[in-house]
């Protein structure tokens, strides 16, 4: 019975319905075939087949399932329709990984088991038992005069078949099965014709599909036992390029897809563009403002330190273009899609903007990315709400953006891409472009594997990430948090790992580590990792200091709060995971077992409300609400209020007084990928020649940084009551000495240095290593 029910099945007769295609089935062996050859044929055979909807692609390896499955991650190989493995004894469906059980009841009756071949072939000591995953299929390794007559009778005994190959493997099989026979029957279950097929593969175990039943090749530098024994045949090709070359050889050899398939679809990838560096950031470089129809820009009013900097990068006159989305409702007639920045401070920089829809903005900016993935990065995973057409906006908004990307990049441009939002920008963009290099930044938390799991698209956005040259996480347990996630996905092999001291807190830290791993490699590319905290242009808080607004400020708060009364400052987002609650539990403790404090501390909080509102961020703000109540009625006396509670934001000019005046920073994140907070308390209390306490949540990236910190675990409520405490009683001399260190870290790491940093890791290219080698992962 002909098998057309898979949806990707359905997709693909659609497509060649639609487009008169004409088709042919391409069944290949995967390490050293279409694992193999130089990346650029690699990625115009990939390309050929994600584009030609009259390819029908079978994988036919050696490798059990569970191996092949990590190719299924990398978005960069075309999916399969079907998957021949375990050298033929396994066939499962491309896209839903399940047996086709037409074919495999018959295999399954053939096997007498695992366990009774193990047995049998227990007394052979000198032959290793291969450790790999497998089904139906048990194999050895062993030198070609260790394959005696011994060994074949225990085969024949068990009625199983033989195979050797590749002059080490010894592979167990169940009668008559091997990759030929397999794949005759499924081509006859597809439906398809043995003439429209076309075969590929490089040892021994791809004979069975390359003796001449099909048209064949056997790509560039295969085994020798194999060119010989197809060296008579007519329909198999031996090609001269290895890999993929050594099939689109093939294809245009044996006049697979007419005259002009291979030669022109092979070639579809996005043309170079101009630039040599290419920001792609979820924000506009500049202001959008709307009126009566017509957008007008402007500076940005509230521009964070990252914009300036990363702006920065084109002062020079580098040729560069910035990807951001912008608003397509219909007003602006028609879209303009590329825009100038600052033609007198960058005068090479345009602007190329995403055209999204409200709705695409509300699902992918909004809602997805703050209700899925936000959630689940600062490991509240049990609040992340996952929904799959929400997914599908996602990726489509993303491709739009690589894109742009791919449009605007000159040749092996640098592409330096932006968060969790465009977490699957570089898979869409490798495909079209594999010049480019690529780097990721990651501006949030990155949680452990455990938490990352529940993610139903894990290893999707695993893949993506893999498509980059470089990927950049704020402190090293963010880094080492994504390799492990990594390793549940695709086999790599670490080549690097660096010692995280003296810049980085080292043990007894909830966010330490004493050693970071630096360069991975997978048997598609080496990806190289590393840690970038976020700093702070220090030119910006000094101009905020000096600024008009923060001494009128300052004059506010001496009437306000007066010079007698210390203060302990909190400032955050209001969100679930800045452990604002905790904390005023904990300074509710505080003036419990410290009566003393009473009339002596104020705890200022400035909770900035979120830009959207949602239930839980209701209900959180009744319940910040309701504990101030709480303790201000319990211990306020006249003229002393316990707890100063503002739920707005503040610019940074007037940010900077409440610093200023701050004897202690209280900042008790649950979970923060690092907290720009702590340094701007730090970097005024520098410039101020000032000595304030800073008490920081070892759950923050920040805190890996801040040697000189007081470090508070925010899960524990006394711990929080007794830093505090700590803080509030320190003498000055050790005040002096911990606020010296921390200025000089955060004056020293300041925002510059992260930028360049950044990009010389982004550019580095370890001149001694060429191609990645895919050997430690070769099976077959
Ligand atoms: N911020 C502000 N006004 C306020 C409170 C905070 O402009 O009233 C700014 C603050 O200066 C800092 C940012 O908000 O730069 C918060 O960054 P952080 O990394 O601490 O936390 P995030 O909000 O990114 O999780």
């Amino acid at each position: 019975m002909p098998a057309d029910t898979s949806p990707l099945v359905f997709k693909r007769r659609i497509e060649l319905a639609e487009t008169g295609a004409k088709t042919m089935i391409l069944a290949t062996d995967l390490d050293g075939t279409f694992l193999g050859g130089s990346a650029e044929n690699r990625s115009r055979l990939y390309q050929l087949i994600n584009a030609h909807p009259g390819i029908r692609l079978v994988f036919v390896t050696g490798r059990g399932l569970e191996a092949v499955m990590p190719l299924l991650s990398d978005p960069s190989i075309p999916e399969p329709e079907f998957i021949i493995c375990d050298v033929g004894a396994t066939v499962v469906d491309g896209s839903t990984l399940q047996p086709v059980s037409e074919l495999l009841e018959e295999i399954e009756e053939l096997w007498p088991g695992e366990i009774a071949i193990v047995e049998a072939m227990a007394r052979f000591e000198t032959i290793k038992r291969q450790e790999v995953p497998q089904a139906r299929r048990c194999s050895w390794y062993c030198d070609p005069d260790a394959v005696t007559d011994e060994i074949r009778k225990v085969a024949d005994e068990l009625g199983c078949d033989l195979l050797y190959s590749a002059g080490y493997y010894l592979d167990f099989l169940p009668k008559g099965t091997n990759k030929g026979a397999t794949l005759a029957r499924l081509i006859d279950y597809m439906g398809e014709h043995i003439d429209d097929v076309l075969t590929a593969g490089d040892t021994l175990n791809d004979l069975s599909m390359l003796d001449g039943r099909f048209k064949g090749v056997c790509v560039g530098d295969s085994e020798g036992g194999l060119l010989e024994a197809t060296n008579k045949s007519a329909r198999v090709l031996h090609a001269e390029e290895p890999g993929c070359g050594g099939i689109l050889e093939a294809m245009s050899h044996f006049g697979f897809l007419g005259p002009r398939g291979v030669a022109h679809e092979g070639q579809d990838s996005a043309k170079p563009g101009t630039s040599d560096l290419v920001m792609v950031y979820h924000r506009l470089p500049y202001e959008e403002v709307r009126e009566r129809g017509k957008v007008r820009r402007q500076p940005h009013s509230s521009p964070n330190g990252i914009l300036p900097t990363l702006l920065s990068f084109f002062a020079d006159g580098t040729r560069g273009a910035w990807i951001a989305w912008s608003i397509d409702d219909g007003t602006e007639e028609p879209f303009v899609t590329h825009t100038s920045v600052d033609n007198a401070a960058y005068p090479n920089l345009i602007c190329s903007r995403v055209a999204l829809s409200k709705d695409d903005v509300d699902i992918f900016y909004k809602r997805f990315s703050k209700e899925a993935f936000w959630p689940m990065l600062h490991t509240f995973w049990e609040r992340a709400e996952f929904r799959e057409e929400h997914w599908e906006v996602f990726c489509d908004v993303n491709r739009k953006f690589a894109e742009k990307a791919a449009e605007e990049a000159a040749h092996g441009a640098l592409v330096w891409i932006h968060d969790y939002n465009l977490w699957m920008v570089p898979a869409y963009l490798r495909e079209r472009r594999p010049d480019l290099r690529i780097a990721f930044f990651h501006h949030t938390h990155f949680p452990s594997a455990d938490i990352f799991n529940v993610v139903p698209w894990r290893r999707e956005i695993v893949g993506s990430l893999l498509q980059c040259d470089y990927v950049g996480f704020h402190i090293p347990r963010q880094v080492e948090n994504f390799v492990d996630v990594v390793r549940g996905v695709v086999p790599f092999k670490v080549q690097e790992r660096q010692n995280c001291a003296p810049r980085f807190l080292t043990y007894g830290c909830a966010a330490g580590l004493g050693e970071m791993t630096v360069e991975i490699e997978t048997d598609q590319r080496t990806i190289r990792l590393g840690a970038n905290p976020v700093g702070l242009d220090i030119e910006r808080m000094k101009q905020a200091l000096a600024s008009r607004a923060a001494q009128k400020q300052t004059r506010l708060l001496q009437d306000e709060l007066g010079s007698e009364r210390r203060v302990i400052l909190s400032v955050e987002r209001l969100d679930y995971t800045k452990g604002v609650l905790q904390k005023l539990v904990a300074y509710e403790r505080l003036l419990e077992q410290h009566p003393e404090l009473h009339n002596d501390v104020t705890l200022v909080i400035i909770c900035v409300p979120a830009a959207r509102e949602i239930k839980v961020y209701r209900d959180l703000i009744a319940d910040i609400e309701q504990a101030v109540g709480r303790i201000n009625g319990r211990f306020a006396q006249v003229g002393w209020t316990p707890v100063n509670y503002y739920y707005r934001g503040f610019p940074l000019q007037q940010l900077v007084s409440f610093y200023e005046r701050a004897d202690v920073m209280w900042i008790t994140p649950l979970r923060d990928g690092l907290n720009l907070v702590a340094k701007e308390y730090v970097a005024t209390q520098g410039l101020s020649h000032c000595m304030g306490r800073l008490v920081l949540s070892e759950f923050t990236g920040a805190a890996a940084e801040l040697h000189g910190a007081l470090l508070t675990n925010p899960h524990d409520t006394q711990d929080l009551v007794e830093r505090c405490y700590q803080a509030l009683i320190m003498p000055p001399n050790e005040a002096s000495t911990r606020m010296r260190e921390l200025f000089d870290i955060v004056s020293y790491y300041d925002i510059r240095r992260w930028g360049e940093e950044f990009i010389a890791n982004a550019r580095y290219v370890d001149q001694s290593r060429a191609e990645p080698v895919a050997d430690a992962l070769e099976l077959a």
